[in-house]
């Protein structure tokens, strides 16, 4: 038997994948700028879509904001995992540092 806390949680993601649909039949994904950081579809790894108030019922267009990987991680006060570039120009800063 399912609990309640079990189907809000498959009503959720359930909600999410269609809000993020519909967030993209409204926005230009190609062109789409992360309005957080900036950076376009090229620059970025992946585009999520965020519910502002923190409410993964509330489909409203308003409540839907396209954010990158990354900044979406932010908002939600959690670090990025880190892509494989990151960590190359981590260890570059590092034995820089060494050097200097
Ligand atoms: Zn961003």
């Amino acid at each position: 038997m399912s609990s309640i806390f079990d189907e809000y949680q498959e009503g959720a993601k359930k909600a999410r994948g269609r809000h993020t649909a519909k967030f993209w039949r409204h926005a230009d994904r190609e062109h789409y700028i992360c309005p957080r950081c900036g950076r376009g579809g090229d620059e970025v790894e992946s585009f999520e879509v965020h519910h502002v108030d923190g409410d993964p019922y509330n489909g409203d267009m308003n409540n839907l904001r396209g954010l990158c990987r990354e900044c979406h991680y932010r908002v939600h006060d959690r670090d990025p995992p880190k892509s494989l570039e990151d960590w190359k120009q981590e260890f570059r800063g590092l034995s820089e540092n060494d050097s200097a």
